[in-house]
C-alpha cells in the first residue's frame, strides 16, 4: 500500500516548468489530495496536477478551437481602436492650440503641402497628412482621414 499523503510527503505530479512528470514534495492539502507541490527538480511551487496536461486534449479541443476562432477578431478590433487613437492624437498634436491664422481655408483650387493646417466648412480643423498627387491630398480630421481634392480650377 502507498504512504498516506501528507504535507512534506512526496507525491508524483506534473510539473509546469518542468514539462514532466516528477517527485513533488507536498506543500498544502485540500480534500485529502495534495493541493500545493514544490517541485523537487526545478524547486518550483505550484499547484498539484496528478497527469500531464496532454492527456485532457480530447475534451479540450473544441474549446481550443473556439479561441482559435475568436482570437483574430480581438486581435483586429484592439488594432483598429488604437490605429484610431492614435490618428487621433496625431490629429491633436497637430492642430490643438494652433493659431487661427495657421489654418488655410480649404478649398478645390487650393494647393496644399504636407504638414499644412486646413479648415473645412464641413469636417472643421484638419493637417494634411500626405500629397497622394496634384490633385488630391490625405487630410487627417478629428474623426478621420478624408481624401480631398486640390488644384481644381
Ligand atoms: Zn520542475
Amino acid at each position: 500500500m502507498a504512504k498516506p499523503l501528507r504535507v512534506a510527503g512526496e507525491v508524483d505530479g506534473w510539473c509546469t516548468r518542468c514539462r514532466l512528470l516528477l517527485n513533488h514534495r507536498i506543500v498544502s492539502m485540500k480534500s485529502g489530495k495534495p493541493h500545493q507541490v514544490e517541485c523537487l527538480t526545478c524547486r518550483s511551487t505550484h499547484l498539484w496536477r496528478p497527469k500531464p496536461p496532454g492527456e485532457k486534449v480530447a475534451s479540450e479541443s473544441p474549446r481550443s478551437t473556439e479561441r482559435r476562432a475568436g482570437a483574430p477578431q480581438a486581435g483586429s478590433r484592439t488594432t483598429r481602436v488604437s490605429a484610431a487613437a492614435r490618428l487621433e492624437e496625431t490629429w491633436a498634436k497637430a492642430t490643438l492650440g494652433r493659431d487661427p491664422r495657421d489654418f488655410k481655408a480649404y478649398s478645390v483650387a487650393g494647393n496644399f503641402d504636407e504638414g499644412d493646417l486646413v479648415r473645412h466648412k464641413k469636417f472643421g480643423d484638419g493637417v494634411v497628412t500626405r500629397i497622394i498627387d496634384a490633385k488630391k491630398i490625405e487630410v487627417l480630421f478629428r474623426d478621420e482621414p478624408k481624401t480631398l481634392a486640390q488644384g481644381t480650377t
